[in-house]
């Protein structure tokens, strides 16, 4: 059976990532958007003769879950749609779930920061997602990706649905924590179920060093608010903290200072 780690495992990477396993550790090469990359909303649903190369599914249609967590710009999306890809050209029947909530790249595709797009279904909840595909058609999926999976309340349930008794490999990537570096909706609740875990690393946008957190560079305090590069920036702990000291310092001054006075800060 092929490892996770080298169905992830790119051609060329400097987006580093480590797998939870210390013997495992990797590196990630940046995936460009060229025509080779996209995959239309046709060819997922071609299910070809050929046997799955994954070793999963097998005999008992026994299914898998495999979760991809980090903070922004880690190469999350670039990972699933790396894997899809490889799936889907090994002939198993792969499609893509994204939240209706995430709409910066429209809502028919999955889109990675990289340019790398993937057609996808855009749902509020995932219990919709038979549905709204027809129970055929999903009887005939073997692999379904979840992208910004933090935003499904269900997505424990349908995890758990989909490879207990359905026989589906799942792939899940979302962050795992939110700007407060908090749990962030079900991600981490679906770790005891899954079959692997991945965290992928960023570049600290200060320093260069390797990046774990997500700085909200705004003083919104919601805790989902969809945003890129303009509200959002990855950091490493030394300037997530001194990030933080900074806006919460801030905060404190304008909230104690005068509206008329503010001018002079
Ligand atoms: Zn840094």
């Amino acid at each position: 059976m092929r490892s996770l780690v080298s169905l992830f495992a790119p051609p060329c990477s400097p987006s580093s990532y480590f797998h939870l396993k210390s013997s495992q550790i990797s590196h990630l090469l940046p995936v460009y958007a060229s025509k080779s990359d996209y995959i239309a909303p046709s060819s997922l649903r071609l299910r070809a003769l050929q046997t799955s190369t994954s070793g999963e599914n097998e005999g008992s249609r026994a299914g898998a879950i495999h979760v991809i967590i980090g903070p922004m710009f880690a190469g999350k999306t670039t990972a699933l749609l790396r894997r899809m890809k490889e799936e889907s050209c090994n002939g198993r029947d792969v499609t893509i779930v994204k939240s209706n909530q995430d709409d910066r790249y429209g809502l028919d595709c999955v889109v990675s920061h990289g340019g790398v797009k993937m057609a996808c279904w855009a749902l509020s909840n995932l219990s919709s997602f038979a549905s709204k595909i027809g129970a055929d058609a999903y009887g005939k999926l073997d692999v379904i990706g979840i992208d910004e999976a933090q935003f499904f309340e269900d997505l424990y349930e349908f995890c758990r649905d989909a490879a207990d008794h359905h026989g589906k490999t799942v792939v899940v990537a979302g962050l795992d924590g939110d700007y407060l570096r908090r749990s962030f909706g079900s991600m981490l609740d679906i770790i005891p179920l899954a079959d692997s875990v991945t965290k992928l690393s960023a570049h600290c946008r200060l320093c260069n060093k390797r990046a774990f957190f997500t700085l909200r560079k705004t003083k919104q305090t919601k805790t989902q608010i969809v945003g890129g590069a303009d509200i959002y920036m990855p950091v490493c702990r030394k300037h997530y903290i001194d990030g933080q000291f900074i806006k919460n310092t801030t905060n404190l001054v304008l909230k104690t200072t005068p509206k008329d006075q503010q001018f002079c800060l």
